[in-house]
């Protein structure tokens, strides 16, 4: 799977969650805690976006300190997957459950976001041709749910579908402080933003 299907399919998950349960929306630093837990098994491949930190920060950050980030990036990751190999131990759902546990255990909130963009990531990988090791250590191989095939049509799709999904759904979920901007966005512009909005829009 691609890095944008990843972050959509983190972002998709957490939504559901927040909106089918009582649980609270993320707050800005829980919500990056969620996009990158869904990049970060990646962790163990040398082609990922998360071992190309500067390619991510390409817009805030200057070349040279791109590259360097790149580099230290590139060398963790060829290190990582030297020793566990890709689709390995990084991607072990009992490791995404973990963080989950740890984090309600200590009461670290955006622990239990990264390890639920961390799982999103480990299942997404299951419905590739190569699958995950979704149960491991119990069953070490990884084991595939479907055939959808990095980069293809049906990949393209379900990504669309997933970013029309967070869309529609996530808009009144923003973090406090995303929706104050919007707020006084709209009151520059002086657009009218629906009343599902507004009425969720923190009091200033
Ligand atoms: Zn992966």
């Amino acid at each position: 799977m691609l890095a944008h299907t990843h972050i959509a399919l983190g972002i998709a998950t957490g939504l559901a969650i927040v909106h089918f349960t009582d649980t609270a929306a993320p707050s800005s630093v829980e919500l990056v805690a969620l996009i990158l837990g869904s990049l970060a098994p990646d962790i163990d491949s040398s082609n990922s976006l998360i071992g190309k930190p500067g390619q991510m920060l390409e817009r805030f950050l200057p070349k040279g300190p791109r590259k360097i980030l790149d580099f230290c990036g590139g060398t963790i990751t060829k290190s990582v997957n030297r020793i566990f190999g890709h689709r390995g131990f990084f991607h072990w759902s009992v490791l995404a459950l973990g963080f989950i546990v740890f984090g309600l255990w200590f009461d670290r909130l955006w622990i239990c976001w990264f390890g639920l963009g961390y799982l999103s990531h480990v299942i997404g990988d299951f419905f590739t041709p190569q699958g995950s090791p979704v149960f491991a250590p119990l069953y070490w191989k990884c084991v595939s749910g479907a055939s959808i095939k990095t980069g293809s049509w049906s990949e393209s799709f379900i990504s669309i579908l997933l970013w029309v999904y967070i869309c529609w759904t996530g808009f009144g979920y923003l973090p406090g402080e995303t929706q104050r901007w919007l707020n006084r966005y709209r009151e520059i512009a002086h657009i009218e933003l629906p009343e599902t909005i507004q009425s969720e829009t923190p009091e200033q």
